[in-house]
């Protein structure tokens, strides 16, 4: 069956999408490549949101493992999604793509607080929207981050653009023999523990029947192929 072309999406991008191949940071060079994919999605007339993650610069569970408070480890994961989404606006408007972010947090000198009415009318307008800072709580994800504000906006699906090419029945690092889904339900990614979003984002977008697309960051125009409702990755419904 052919899947839909979708007319608002959100992209979840994660920390580590931004680091290219260094280990750690962001690389402006790969960022700019993300860039021009995405503005290749917008000029097909889809409403764009992103969602980008911090684990490239920090990740509150990993600051709080090394004996952190993990409430301030995770203010300061939410505030490396900060930068990376700096970084994004940065290289999608030297492509002359108007973009706003709008942090969870507020920090008016840099960005616009969150406020969803407000992120709708920039969406309808034509402009991305970089939602930054998490959804503002420790304690949580940037998965849940998409999966919320995929909610709050009436999005049709969230893309989630990964290294891998889509959901495996085990992971194909470790396993040669691993078989990848084309489909699955929420509740067998609740119930296998597949790894792809953490349960909380799960079952949120369970709950809202928001489809997540899981697909191959690597090839170029993956984004667009899928908002044009092409069969790749693992649709999860
Ligand atoms: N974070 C948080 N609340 C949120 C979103 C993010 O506390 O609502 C923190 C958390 O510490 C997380 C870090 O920000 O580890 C970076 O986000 P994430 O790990 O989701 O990034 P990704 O893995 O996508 O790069």
């Amino acid at each position: 069956m052919a899947r839909k072309k979708f007319s608002r999406v959100i992209i979840k991008l994660s920390g580590a999408a931004l680091a290219g191949n260094q280990d750690y940071g962001i690389d402006p060079q790969f960022i700019s490549s993300i860039a021009e994919e995405i503005k290749g999605v917008s000029e097909t007339g889809v409403e764009i949101a992103i969602v980008v993650g911090g684990g490239n610069i920090f990740r509150g569970i990993a600051g709080s493992a090394k004996g952190m408070d993990r409430g301030t480890a995770d203010y300061m994961g939410m505030l490396a999604t900060v930068m990376n989404s700096l970084a994004l606006q940065d290289a999608l408007e030297k492509l002359d793509i108007d973009t706003r972010v709008q942090t969870a947090i507020e920090m008016r000198q840099i960005a616009e607080p969150y406020i969803r009415r407000r992120a709708m009318r920039h969406l309808e307008k034509g402009r991305i929207v970089i939602f930054a800072a998490g959804t503002g709580n420790p304690f949580f994800s940037t998965d849940t981050t998409a999966a919320l504000r995929a909610a709050e906006i009436n999005a049709d699906a969230i893309l989630m653009a990964k290294n891998v090419d889509g959901v495996y029945d085990s992971d194909p690092v470790e396993n040669p023999n691993a078989v990848k889904l084309k489909e699955l339900d929420y509740i067998d990614l609740l119930n296998k523990g597949l790894g792809v979003m953490d349960s909380t984002a799960v079952s949120l977008c369970m709950d809202n029947k928001i489809p997540l697309i899981v697909f191959g960051m690597r090839e170029m125009g993956n984004i667009k192929r899928v908002v044009l409702g092409e069969e790749i990755g693992t649709y999860v419904k």
